[in-house]
């Protein structure tokens, strides 16, 4: 996709980002849900998240190795991002994406789904990780 750029609702946070794949995940673990008010949608901007306006800017570390960045002014939940910054997810509702990007995105993956609420389910096809399937791969992919 290349280079995007998105900012909270009232304006306080803008970033750039460079998005490689049109793919959004959605996490169904219970943080994220509580974090960003329903669903957890988010493209993988690597280690490139570059913060334009950090007016209002906050982060909120919810575990470990992740923390959450959100507006302090209007609550725009905007980027989850590893302890050391070298790997962030920024939600799709915060991005500023032409008409021709947003027809190419799919939904590829669902994380976390045995922690998903049972009212609701997605009709696409996606690939399903379950809270142990996710911290497998993280294992795997994280040296040490
Ligand atoms: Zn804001
Ligand atoms: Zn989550």
């Amino acid at each position: 996709m290349g280079k995007v750029t998105g900012k909270c609702l009232c304006g306080d946070v803008e970033f750039e980002a460079t998005l490689e794949k049109y793919e959004v995940t959605a996490c169904q673990c219970s943080m994220c849900r509580r974090w960003s008010g329903g669903i957890f949608l988010s493209l993988d901007a690597k280690n490139t998240l570059s913060i334009k306006n950090a007016t209002g800017l906050k982060f909120y570390q919810s575990s470990d190795w992740g923390k959450r960045g959100f507006c302090h002014n209007c609550g725009t939940s905007l980027f989850w991002q590893t302890t050391g910054n070298e790997q962030a997810y920024v939600t799709y509702s915060s991005l500023e994406l032409s008409d021709a990007d947003k027809q190419r995105l799919k939904l590829t993956a669902e994380i976390f789904v045995d922690d998903q609420p049972e009212f609701y389910c997605f009709s696409n096809q996606t690939q399903r990780l379950t809270g142990e399937d996710v911290m497998k791969l993280l294992a795997e992919h994280t040296p040490g």
